[in-house]
């Protein structure tokens, strides 16, 4: 098996063109006419992960966030992007991002996941996006598109739901605004760093809007309009790293895929 069939296959389900202007999904080092000998999925490449696949004989990696953003001028190893670059191309491993397209589609994507975990049912897209022009995409329109919103099948206390997502999502800490007395039935979500959907999801009616990332100051434009849940970048899209798992497994048989044994996030609580 190629490593081109896997990222045809995998661009059928998230083609590139749904990712956003400033991503860099794709396949990012490597050559996509190699046999794949095994696969390892993460949503950071690290300099650990990249060990992690020598060690484990996997010659792809598959990665939510990609590895390069930015242009590089020069490999000298002064940071870790250029140093995990410098040690794949030395064993002969690839590297693919499956970013921004990934969380652009409910077809199957890292938001479908996370709503699927909480229970968040009858789900659209929170800021549609037009379909891809350039391939068939055989996906709703309404799940085509950023972030989420959806409800919960029975209205519950604000304070129950919350307990819920900080087990299920396995938050060591969650930060909320205040919770309102009514009940909790219509919730919007995004996956990683998600505050430039507040607005949109205050709109669309969410009373509650679980993401990552916010500043000190957006916790005020909540203002009694909605509840901002911030759960973590890492924590709010690991279940990404199954989903991809999940997704390989059914088409291929024939490699071995693996999910990283390291947590990548770089935040730690105390
Ligand atoms: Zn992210």
């Amino acid at each position: 098996m190629r490593i081109k069939e896997l990222t045809d296959y995998l661009e059928h389900i998230a083609p590139l063109s749904l990712q956003e202007s400033y991503d860099n999904s794709g396949l990012i080092i490597g050559d996509a006419s190699r046999e794949i000998q095994g696969v390892l999925i993460c949503l950071d490449v690290t300099e650990a992960v990249v060990s992690e696949a020598i060690e484990r004989g996997c010659n792809l990696i598959v990665s939510h966030h990609p590895l390069i953003f930015q242009g590089i001028k020069r490999l000298t190893g002064e940071n870790y992007i250029q140093r995990c670059i410098a040690l794949a191309i030395k064993h002969d491993i690839a590297i693919y991002a499956i970013h921004t397209n990934l969380d652009n589609t409910l077809m199957r994507g890292v938001n479908t996941r996370i709503a699927e975990m909480l229970g968040v049912v009858n789900y659209r897209a929170l800021q549609p996006k037009a379909p891809p022009a350039d391939v068939a995409y055989d996906c709703p329109p309404e799940l085509i598109g950023t972030g989420l919103i959806g409800e919960l099948p029975e209205p519950m206390p604000f304070e129950d739901f919350l307990h819920k997502v900080k087990k299920t999502m396995r938050v060591a800490c969650l930060k909320h605004t205040a919770l309102p007395e009514e009940p909790l039935r219509i919730v919007a979500l995004c996956g990683g760093a998600g505050s430039f959907l507040l607005r949109t999801a205050i709109q669309a009616g969410a009373q509650m809007y679980i993401s990552a990332d916010f500043k000190y100051h957006e916790f005020f434009i909540a203002d009694g309009k909605i509840v901002i849940v911030d759960i973590g970048h890492y924590e709010s899209e690991q279940f990404t790293m199954e989903l991809l798992k999940e997704m390989i497994r059914e088409k291929f048989t024939t490699f071995a895929c693996h999910v990283t044994r390291h947590v990548t996030n770089p935040v730690h609580y105390l």
